[in-house]
């Protein structure tokens, strides 16, 4: 008697969810589910085999098999036709087990005489929990009204393992979400952290998986998908101009109004489970697709009904963003990916960040630079995984997480931390000593900000002013372009915070990575080396005037420097500077006081520039390499791509004597250098772009430290000369050469 009919399976239905409600043992209710599924199906054998470890399953329990099998068959992923289920979270439906694919014979159950096998992925949220199997002696393909009704009980038993009803002995039975979980992903964010779990999305918990009453259980889901859609409606309303956004909306709509979502939610209450499991059901279908999709743009599309089924299931469960639950001492913020906007609203209360998806150039990623928080990315399903409170160490250099990490990483995470902080004690007794080299020379050391809340570092690290003010932050954040005079007061307060030190403000570098919410996103093939930065300023000048304007009122008469971005050639320089002698021009005529001196420089992020006239070095009257852009182009390699970001080294003598050859050009032409980009910050190429005459680095406040710690042992002039030799040995990296010399003269 199979559970074809709905009424079947809503009894197996009923019946699972009564041993859930039972005191009993895990064992024991696994025991009784395979009976029950056994019976209801009407094959001699169900059994239940569920992960001991990542790549390991054991059969926890079966009817039909032989009980001295249970807890002793084991097979790895991938092994057997279980195997199989469970390692392509696909369904194996056959008459002739035996003939079938990767087919093993396991001696111990007794197997041999069941022809027929349909085994069921059991999977909750994309995540693999086991596989549940039935098998028959009777050669016969199971029915899809069968293989549908299994797929709803291997659901429920998902559901159930997260509620914790099969706990017990050994590794397959242990307790969810108690173990200690490696998570490998990517820097994106340098440092190290250590704190509570926060859940930027608290996770929603469904306990009520089941319903004898699926006429209910329609009309909440209906009601549920009538108000998804009145409030998709409103947000498409209410959507800004930005095309990316109304594309991520429409598709929402298109979702919710969808016919075969609803109608597979609809099926799925009809065989027994509650709304909120119906729609669980197909979102951990549509997660376990994802899991299989390359395309990105099919990825993103399967996680906007992601994100649709959560907003469904708040809607359904009533537990919304607030559970009141308290945030943590020290938090660390799980998410899967977050706004820039929203990651600033938690500001610095952030001991660390960890995202399933990101960046290295996302604006997630900025903002958690710009606060100086520890931020890996790629940690896949951490958000899985992760409980509130739950104790995380992030390793913001290495780009791991421990969640859950026993004793023995924990002290061994104190210990380095404990060092850096030492480090850091060392360094603050040398916060006010000018940054002098073995040799005599002075380095000045500023630093990189794009926040108000950057500028109090300008005191605590002893930056001699700030080389480099990103001012895209305030643009990004938003949902509209920020307002002539809220930009002026904001950077008058930045004027006012660094007192008599200089700030350098680059305008608005825009395009490529960087997309403003509110701007129409233009398609381009390379956005890296298309419409960006002053290429945008200059074909649409409007925004660069309201900033220009912003910076000369914010100055009132104070001297201001401006840098340009990403100038490739004089005429996007001339251009650029002619729109700051026009504002300046109207600034005098509106009688406004205008800068006691002012400063124009430009960002050298292209090759190009490097080989400009003399003329554009005679004019400019600063420069500053933005070593980040600067690399890419010279290796012509993607600093977001993972795969070639890390594989030319800064200190490779091709790129060395470029660099020096920008600083005989400054030189010859008395023009001011110094270099800006993220190698700036780390000690050892701090120490060689110095040696070779940049003497000026911008970089994170936290660098400085580190950096004046090591420029002030050695000599600029004894590193020159072993920069000079590794070259003429014709050396690809200078950087063995001068690691060596390092550790020699300590
Ligand atoms: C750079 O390119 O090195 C730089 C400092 O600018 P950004 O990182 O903002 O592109
Ligand atoms: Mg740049």
């Amino acid at each position: 008697m199979a559970p074809s009919t709905e009424s079947e399976s809503r009894k197996l239905l009923g019946r699972l969810r009564d041993t859930m409600a039972e005191d009993a043992a895990g064992q024991a209710r696994l025991d009784k589910i395979t009976h029950l599924t056994a019976d209801s199906m009407g094959s001699e054998v169900c059994s239940i085999y569920l992960f001991r470890d990542p790549v390991t399953l054991e059969l926890c329990a079966s009817q039909g098999l032989n009980a001295e099998a249970v807890h002793q068959t084991r097979m790895k992923l991938g092994e057997g036709l279980v195997g199989r289920v469970a390692k392509s979270g696909k369904l194996v439906n056959t008459a002739n087990a035996p003939a079938e694919r990767g087919f093993r014979y396991m001696p111990e159950t007794g197997e041999e005489i069941y022809s027929s096998f349909l085994g069921i992925p059991i999977q909750r949220l994309g995540e693999k929990l086991g596989v549940l199997v039935v098998q028959s002696k009777e050669a016969r393909e199971f029915s899809e009204d069968e293989v549908y009704a299994l797929e709803v009980v291997a659901m429920v038993l998902a559901e159930m393992a997260e509620l914790g009803a099969f706990v017990g002995e050994g590794a397959a039975l242990k307790k969810r979400h108690t173990q200690a979980v490696l998570f490998r992903g990517a820097t994106g964010q340098e440092g190290t952290a250590m704190g509570q779990a926060w859940l930027h999305e608290p996770r929603v918990v469904v306990t009520n998986l089941v319903t004898d009453d699926p006429e209910t259980e329609r009309k909440r889901l209906q009601d549920a998908v009538d108000q998804l859609r009145v409030s998709v409606d409103e947000l498409v309303a209410g959507a800004s101009g930005d095309q990316d956004q109304v594309d991520v909306l429409e598709a929402y709509r298109m979702f919710a109004n969808s016919k075969g979502w609803l109608k597979r939610m609809e099926e799925d209450i009809d065989l027994g489970l509650s709304a909120e499991a119906a729609v669980e059901k197909e979102q951990s279908q549509a997660r376990a697709r994802m899991a299989q999709v390359t395309d990105g743009y099919l990825r993103e599309r399967l996680h906007d009904l992601d994100d649709l089924s959560n907003r469904l299931l708040r809607i359904l469960t009533g537990q919304g963003k607030e559970t009141g639950a308290q945030m943590p001492d020290n938090p660390i913020l799980i998410a899967r990916n977050i706004g820039p906007g929203e990651l600033l609203e938690y500001g610095r209360s952030l001991k660390g960040v960890v995202l399933e998806e990101g960046s290295v150039g996302s604006h997630a990623a900025i903002v958690a630079r710009a606060l100086a928080i520890p931020l890996v990315i790629h940690a896949e399903r951490v958000t899985n995984e992760a409980l509130n409170g739950d104790l995380v160490l992030v390793d913001g250099d290495q780009g791991i997480v421990h969640l859950r990490p026993d004793d023995t990483v924990v002290s061994a995470f104190r210990d380095k931390m404990a060092m850096q902080a030492k480090a850091m004690e060392r360094y603050s007794v040398l916060r006010d000593k000018p940054c002098i080299t073995a040799d005599n020379r002075h380095v000045h050391l500023h630093m990189n900000a794009g926040l108000m809340a950057d500028l109090p570092s300008l005191e605590s690290s002893g930056a001699e002013g700030v080389g480099l003010f990103r001012t895209e932050l305030q643009f990004l954040v938003r949902n509209q372009m920020p307002r002539r005079m809220e930009l002026a007061s904001l950077y008058a307060r930045v004027l006012d915070a660094a007192q008599d030190k200089r700030v350098v403000f680059r305008t608005l570098d825009i395009g490529s990575d960087k997309v403003l919410p509110y701007m129409k996103p233009q398609e381009e093939p390379n956005p890296a080396l298309g419409w960006r930065a002053i290429r945008v300023a200059l074909d649409r000048p409007g925004v660069m005037r309201m900033q220009l304007q912003a910076l000369f009122r914010a100055a009132n008469g104070r001297p201001l420097s401006i840098m340009f971005p990403f100038i490739a050639q004089y005429e996007e320089y001339a251009r650029a500077r002619a729109e700051v002698d026009t504002v300046m021009a109207r600034e005098k005529r509106l009688g406004h006081a205008v800068p006691s001196k002012l400063e124009i420089g430009c960002m050298l992020e292209t090759p190009s520039l490097a080989f400009a006239s003399d003329r554009f070095f005679r004019e400019v009257e600063f420069l500053s390499i933005g070593g980040n852009d600067l690399k890419q182009f010279f290796f012509a390699a993607d600093r977001e791509n993972e795969r070639v970001r890390r594989r030319y080294d800064s200190l490779n003598t091709s790129f060395l004597t470029f660099l020096e050859n920008i600083v005989k050009r400054c030189e010859a032409t008395g023009t001011a250098l110094s270099f800006c980009g993220e190698d700036a910050g780390r000690p050892v190429e701090a120490l060689c772009l110095a040696a070779i005459g940049i003497r000026t680095l911008s970089m994170r406040p936290a660098s400085i430290g580190p950096v004046k710690a090591l420029l002030m042992r050695y000599s600029l002039t004894e590193v020159r000369d072993v920069i000079e030799e590794a070259k003429l040995r014709g050396e690809q990296s200078v950087r063995q050469a001068v690691m060596e010399y390092l550790r020699d003269s300590s």
